[in-house]
């Protein structure tokens, strides 16, 4: 037998003794994992900056802080997200118990990517013990520092409930060969492809956190300095290997040089005029993926920045102008600091343009106008739509983070987490009793009993509503003895 497969098989036995069921064991596991990221902090930095070359800081800002929100906030909400859920009952069911009891799947795989690997993997990992499952983690191999530190989770978590499988592609394949209750993948489009037709086999659901192209429209109206300044944070933070980064500009061309002054008064800013020899600016994570960045740039002009140094795996922050849709940085997701602008003719065309793609996990828009910014809501799709800013929606928990059609399918964050790795099960608890309201459903199905049946299932009754009026009854009732009793 694999250790994959006896991973699996002993994931799936412990889950079966109901160990995870209970509140407090969750709870344990939660602050176990709160536990790591804090005692492993040094091994967690560390790995990070040999993976890519992320500084210290920049790490817990974008690593460890959600992580670290998102099991506080499971932490303290887990009773109520766990708890029943009443509904509204039609008349035949108002006097039985109706509500939805949130249940485990069973065995979670978590597929995790490199680019914010703590984050990408154990936020995953919390909504699964949140919501009480056993869960397999398995690490990306292509942060190999990051995956090793991983290898030390089962010192603080029940290690038979969540084992870590590291590896790379033949023990990726290795365990979607198996059986889960869900899979949870985050990384590229074409790998989510193998994953839900390996799922497929089992009828497993998936959760498939993907990336893609996320267009940036900036309007003519808008402060161009302040949108040019949030760009640029939002597309070299960790070397534009972000998934949500801003993949590439859309703005007229009256804007598109003092765009490009912004972008290059912002670069020196943040990153000096030597981003090489500076702490806090990343690098790309292996040479495959340099030299697939830079074969990017070979046809189109490059407006700032360019250099490059393989032996280092750097590119500098790089702007690219007068780019055309057929260029070869507008045919895939460019996943590095490389940023084109593409000029069009007003929002129309800009709306147009990217309704002709796939929907985008992102979709950001810089304007003054609240008219432009609503009409962008309306007229587009995308996993999330951000005005007059990058990234931050990651931040909020109560937003579910995910992508619609190419850009994924399912979310997470905060309670969607618990939802998403959770059977959200249907409970109708009924007595034995008043047995002629049956009456009506049992042949033969006369018109009589039909006309019953249109009164009693179309009425919704809103218990809620119902126990108010029935509270303002009793209240008025007490005034009225009150007042007759004591004040006459
Ligand atoms: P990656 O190369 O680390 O792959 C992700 C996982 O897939 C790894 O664990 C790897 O072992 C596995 N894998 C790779 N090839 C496989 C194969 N042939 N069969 C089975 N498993 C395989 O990461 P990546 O795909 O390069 O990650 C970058 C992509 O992820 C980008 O497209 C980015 O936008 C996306 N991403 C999305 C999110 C999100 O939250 N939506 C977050 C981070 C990254």
């Amino acid at each position: 037998m694999s250790r994959e497969q006896l991973a699996v098989q002993q994931a799936r036995r412990v889950f079966l003794t109901g160990r995870s069921k209970p509140l407090e064991y969750r709870i344990k596991q939660l602050k176990n994992l709160k536990r790591f990221i804090t005692e492993r902090q040094k091994e967690i930095v560390d790995a990070l900056r040999k993976d890519l070359y992320k500084s210290e800081n920049a790490t817990h800002l974008y690593e460890i802080v959600g992580l670290e929100g998102e099991i506080n906030l499971a932490v303290s909400k887990l009773a109520e997200w766990a708890a029943p859920r009443p509904v509204t009952k039609n008349l035949l069911t108002i006097s039985d118990e109706v509500y939805i009891q949130p249940e485990p799947l069973g065995v979670v795989l978590i597929i995790g990517a490199w680019n914010y690997p703590i984050a990408v993997t154990l936020q995953p990992l919390v909504g699964a013990i949140a919501a009480g499952n056993a869960a397999v983690v398995k690490p990306s191999e292509v942060c190999s520092h990051t995956a090793k530190v991983m290898e030390l989770l089962p010192l603080y978590l029940d290690p038979e409930m969540y084992p870590v499988v590291t590896g790379g592609v033949p023990e990726t394949q290795e365990l979607l060969k198996q059986r889960f209750d869900h899979i949870f993948y985050t990384g590229n489009s074409t790998v989510g492809k193998l994953v839900m037709e390996a799922a497929a086999h089992h009828l497993t659901p998936v959760t498939l956190e993907l990336g893609g192209k996320s267009p940036c429209y900036i309007d003519k109206t808008c402060d161009i300095r302040i949108a040019c300044r949030r760009i640029t944070w939002g597309k070299y933070v960790n070397c534009g290997q972000t998934c949500i980064a801003p993949d590439y500009i859309l703005c007229e061309p009256s804007i598109q040089d003092i765009v490009i002054d912004e972008i290059q008064k912002c670069i020196k800013e943040f990153y000096t005029d030597d981003p090489k020899s500076f702490a806090d600016y990343g690098r790309i994570i292996n040479q495959r993926h340099f030299k697939r960045i830079m074969a990017l740039i070979e046809d189109s002009t490059v407006a700032i920045g360019g250099e490059n140094d393989e032996s280092e795996c750097y590119i500098a922050p790089t702007v690219l102008r007068d780019v055309t849709l057929e260029s070869k940085v507008m045919q895939e997701e460019i996943f590095g600091p490389i940023l084109p602008i593409i000029t069009v003719n007003g929002l129309k065309e800009a709306i147009q343009l990217i309704n002709e793609r796939e929907k985008p996990l992102a979709l950001y828009v810089f304007s003054s106008s609240n008219k432009v910014i609503k009409q962008m809501i309306s007229e587009t799709s995308s996993g999330a739509l951000i005005a007059n800013d990058c990234l931050v929606h990651f931040t909020i928990s109560d937003l579910p983070f995910g992508g619609v059609g190419n850009s994924g399918t399912g979310c997470y964050h905060g309670k969607y987490s618990f939802d998403q790795l959770s059977h959200l099960r249907s409970c109708l608890i009924k007595k034995l009793n008043m047995e002629l309201v049956n009456q009506m459903r049992y042949p033969p199905h006369t018109s009589e009993k039909l006309r019953w049946a249109r009164i009693l299932l179309l009425k919704q009754v809103n218990l809620a509503r119902w126990r108010r009026m029935a509270q303002v009854a009793m209240l008025a009732a007490l005034a009225t003895f009150v007042v007759q009793r004591f004040l006459r």
